[in-house]
């Protein structure tokens, strides 16, 4: 059966990625796989496509096509990775990790966003992806280490357990709060130590848990 939407997922990956310079061919080809219509509400379907965030109920989001490669890239995957995702949400970044690597932990905190998730993701075929609904400022103790984790939420600092549930070599990718927005970092678990690097800026909903915000700062 044709995809009608295969045509504008090649548009937004020649316009959104390749030309602000995401390379990686593994990426780029989960982006062109992943129907990221299907993981919005029916009346958003046609600006699914679009560079920009949507609105999923509760308040939260399905991240830009940009950042979610922007954040993937920055995770270094390989086939064999297990990867841990905080936050998510519609369940497209899961997705587009699942593509990527053999097993995906995702882990939501609003459990009626986690079932539409599941639900979205197990329709499509899905079946390296794990679901937790839980607080995921806690990591996922049970399933560590991990290769990379990928924090799709913006937290005032980074959250202890991420380091403690990193393997050797593994990476954390977070938002963390900078002034109105926040800023992108990396952070790798060497022999040493962690190595902390800054990237760009960006803007995620708040992550709300005991190694987060407390609650969501913005109705305060
Ligand atoms: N990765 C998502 C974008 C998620 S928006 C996607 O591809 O669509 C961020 C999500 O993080 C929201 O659904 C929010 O409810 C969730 N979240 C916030 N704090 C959290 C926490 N402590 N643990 C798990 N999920 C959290």
């Amino acid at each position: 059966m044709g995809d009608p939407y295969q045509e504008k997922r090649q548009l937004m990956v020649n316009r959104h990625l390749k030309k602000r310079g995401i390379r990686d061919a593994l990426l780029l080809e989960a982006f062109l796989r992943v129907p990221r219509h299907e993981f919005v509400p029916a009346d958003l379907w046609e600006q699914a496509y679009a560079d920009g965030p949507l609105p999923i109920g509760h308040g939260q989001t399905i991240s830009q096509p940009y950042m979610v490669a922007v954040m993937t890239s920055l995770a270094e995957l390989k086939p064999e990775h297990r990867v841990l995702e905080i936050g998510t949400g519609s369940g497209y970044q899961a997705a587009i990790l699942a593509e990527i690597v053999s097993a995906v932990y995702t882990v939501e905190r609003i459990p009626e966003i986690a079932e539409r998730a599941r639900q979205t993701l197990q329709r499509l075929g899905y079946a390296n992806i794990h679901f937790g609904v839980a607080d995921g400022t806690l990591g996922w103790t049970e399933a560590a280490p991990f290769d990379a984790i990928v924090v799709t939420a913006g937290a005032p600092e980074i959250p202890a357990p991420f380091l403690d549930q990193l393997a050797l070599g593994g990476l954390v990718v977070v938002p963390i709060e900078a002034g109105h927005s926040q800023v992108l970092y990396r952070v790798k678990r060497t022999v040493r130590g962690f190595d902390k690097e800054r990237g760009e800026r960006c803007t995620f909903v708040p992550l709300i848990g005991k190694h987060g915000w407390e609650r969501d700062p913005r109705t305060r």
